[in-house]
């Protein structure tokens, strides 16, 4: 069992406190996958001081060479992508296929960030005076503060760090603490890549230490944040009275909605793949599934059907469909609203319970779960669950499931089957959420596309697409008067 170190000042330290905390495989607890630090504010001190030395050296290195450094990065996650995916299911839990197309996130993320840093434009602006130039451009803004959840471990601090270092700034980053050997090979990466060490400093251990920590450090103007709303609460609440630039990625309550002219096996797959992927949790996560009354019994039966043969398991052996949840507090959230929902009068048509496998009594299994006759407005409907719990409403018309859908205060995702293209376009503009996907499921990010959520889902900021350059960086106006000349 190897116990990991902090990157701190240049060098891999063990943490101020002399503290470590285990690591264990949510699909068997008994698995120890490491000790890591648990630091404390003296370690995030520290690690702010070096970062600032990190930025002055890096912010003057030209933005084709930063790029060059995350070409070198993207390389060297497609060499170890097999390795990485299989530590990251076991710190995780989430099978392979999506632990490898979670690396592969952060590859195309480190591609698209090496070509930005050919593309960091400004623009010239025609003056209204005689004899003067104006133009804007692009500056880095800072050491900023990357906090990032367990559930995407590699994706996320890379939709974050990439485009951070690109625009040249440092980063002090803390991955969660239920994954942090991902976290160490991430920055294990970025070092081997060429990029100059201070300008990257990696700070384990716990939210209330660490992260608070970053947050609340002056020299560190920029907090990037994804994870739980009431812990978005707290950070946004110390950005604003701090006046900080803040990005804040937080939760989700998606729907699928699958219309009577639906395309019904592609509808089944997406639900399938939407709601119990991850093991639903993800931001993402499809949570409702609104179906129009004339395909309704059909469909539940045929999802029942489906769901009820997914294979529950570890996720590193083959033909695992869904793995554990993160602990054992996230299992016991999922169980107390499966209470909600039969104190609310919802339907249980699938699971509901823990598994029975023997081989599934030391990890945080839970089956996959659907309650139908779900009423808009009940709790079960509009809170965010993140776990295998699946809702299902039914309505009359489009009109009605579209309203259901915005009857949420979060806006991350929505999703539409149905082969009517005019209404496909009037779901764009009417559904209240960052991303809507016409006969698609609720999941799914690309590089270069923006993405983030609308309502209490977050800030307003996007990761991803130009967008995010957008937020590491800060517009300056240049201003020439060439008329003494
Ligand atoms: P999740 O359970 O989805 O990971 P959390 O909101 O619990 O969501 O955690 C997201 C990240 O925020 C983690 O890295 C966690 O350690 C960190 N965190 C938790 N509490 C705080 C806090 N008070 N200030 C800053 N970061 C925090």
């Amino acid at each position: 069992m190897t116990t990991f170190k902090n990157f701190i000042g240049g060098e891999w330290v063990e943490p101020s406190t002399g503290d470590y905390f285990e690591n264990r495989n949510p699909a068997d607890t008994t698995d120890l996958v490491g000790r890591f630090p648990r630091s404390g504010a003296e370690d995030v001190q520290r690690a702010v001081e070096s970062a600032q030395r990190g930025f002055a050296l890096w912010r003057r290195t030209p933005a084709p060479a930063r790029g060059d450094v995350l070409r070198r990065v993207g390389d060297l996650m497609v060499r170890r992508k097999e390795e990485i995916a299989d530590l990251m299911t076991r710190e995780m839990g989430k099978p392979l296929n999506e632990t490898r197309g979670d690396v592969q996130e952060g590859i195309d993320t480190a591609f698209y960030a090496a070509t930005e840093g050919r593309r960091l434009f400004g623009h010239t602006v025609p003056s209204e005076l005689r004899s003067k130039w104006a133009m804007s451009f692009r500056r880095p803004v800072g050491v900023c503060g990357i906090i990032t959840p367990f559930n995407f471990p590699m994706a996320i601090p890379t939709w974050k760090m990439f485009p951070a270092l690109l625009c040249g700034n440092a980063c002090v980053f803390k991955p969660a603490e239920d994954v942090p050997h991902t976290g160490h090979v991430l920055v294990e990466i970025l070092l081997e890549a060429g990029l100059p060490p201070e300008v990257i400093q990696l700070v384990h251990g716990f939210g209330e230490t660490v992260g608070k920590s970053i947050v609340e450090h002056p020299d560190v103007p920029v907090i990037s944040f994804t994870g739980s709303t009431e812990t978005g609460r707290i950070v946004g609440e110390t950005c604003g009275r701090m006046h900080k630039r803040l990005s804040l990625e937080m939760g989700g309550k998606n729907a699928q909605i699958v219309l009577d002219d639906a395309d019904l096996d592609l509808a089944l797959e997406g639900v399938l793949w939407g709601a119990f992927g991850t093991t639903g949790q993800r931001c993402t996560a499809t949570s409702r599934l609104i179906l129009q009354k004339g395909i309704h019994d059909r469909f539940l039966a045929d999802l029942e059907k489906r769901a009820s043969a997914l294979r529950l398991g570890d996720g590193r052996k083959d033909g695992t469909d869904v793995g554990p949840l993160i602990h054992e507090a996230s299992r016991e959230k999922v169980e107390s609203y499966v209470e909600i929902g039969q104190k609310e009068k919802a339907d249980l048509v699938l699971g509901g319970e823990r598994p029975s496998g023997k081989d599934l009594q030391n990890g945080h299994f839970f089956q996959p779960t659907i309650f139908a006759g779900v009423k808009a407005g009940s709790r079960l409907e509009q809170e965010e669950i993140f776990g295998p719990v699946l809702s299902v409403i039914r309505v009359d018309s489009a009109d009605e499931a579209f309203r259901i859908n915005n009857d949420v205060k979060y806006g991350l995702s929505s999703s539409l089957y149905t082969r009517d293209v005019n209404l496909a376009f009037r779901a764009l503009e009417t559904l209240d959420n960052g991303i809507t996907y016409i006969n698609a499921p609720t999941i799914g990010a690309e590089a270069h596309l923006p993405f983030g959520g609308v309502k209490q889902t977050g800030n307003g900021h996007r990761e991803g697409g130009w967008e995010v350059y957008e937020f590491y960086s800060e517009t300056k106006v240049g201003y020439l008067d060439y008329s003494g000349t």
